[in-house]
């Protein structure tokens, strides 16, 4: 499958950017890490009952330190359903597939160059410098699967076909974990 990669970068961006985190949003996001979310420009996939799933990080925090992980997840219960098919040993699956199929090493390298013009667009936004982190996506990209959790926060935050691993982690991890249906334990 070929998108317009500029094309859907800047449409994910003017939607993100159309709505910034709230005080609200920061709050909870801080319970869901238990850190203060620095340089978090909005929530970029919520539960269906409204609580973010995954954040969309400025490219350079306050205080001028370089941040690649933009799209990145928090929901607890994903964060865990990500560590049960790492542990599980599935990664070295998902490497053996990239390693035999074309296809899906075009649809990966395709979710690279997404995250990238991604970034891109937002740090010509928010008028961040790239200088520490050109051509560096996340999860292991372009040729690697390295962290689900990045992965998964992609293809939340992009929709189905953004990341082709990231929608089988998705896939895989639906009866512990579904955007669409709300397993949240946190309290407001
Ligand atoms: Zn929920």
């Amino acid at each position: 499958m070929t998108i317009d990669i500029d094309a859907k970068a800047k449409a994910l961006v003017d939607a993100i950017l159309a709505e910034p985190a709230t005080d609200h949003d920061i709050d909870v996001v801080q319970r869901q890490l238990g850190r203060y979310p620095r340089g978090m420009v909005a929530v970029g996939a919520r539960c269906v009952c409204g609580r973010p799933l995954a954040v969309i990080t400025r490219p350079v925090l306050p205080g001028g330190i370089p941040f690649p992980t933009t799209c990145y997840l928090t929901g607890p219960e994903a964060v865990k359903a990500a560590s049960h098919v790492e542990a599980a040993g599935i990664m070295q699956q998902y490497n053996d597939m990239l390693g035999a199929d074309e296809e899906l090493q075009a649809a990966y390298r395709q979710a690279h160059e997404l995250y990238l013009a991604f970034r891109h667009e937002l740090a010509t936004r928010l008028d961040d410098s790239e200088e520490h982190i050109e051509g560096t996506s996340a999860g292991g990209m372009p040729v690697r699967v390295k962290c689900l959790h990045a992965l998964l926060a992609q293809s939340l935050v992009m929709g189905p076909g953004a990341n082709p691993i990231g929608d089988m982690v998705l896939e895989r991890i639906k009866d512990e974990f579904d955007p669409a249906l709300c397993r949240c334990s946190l309290e407001d």
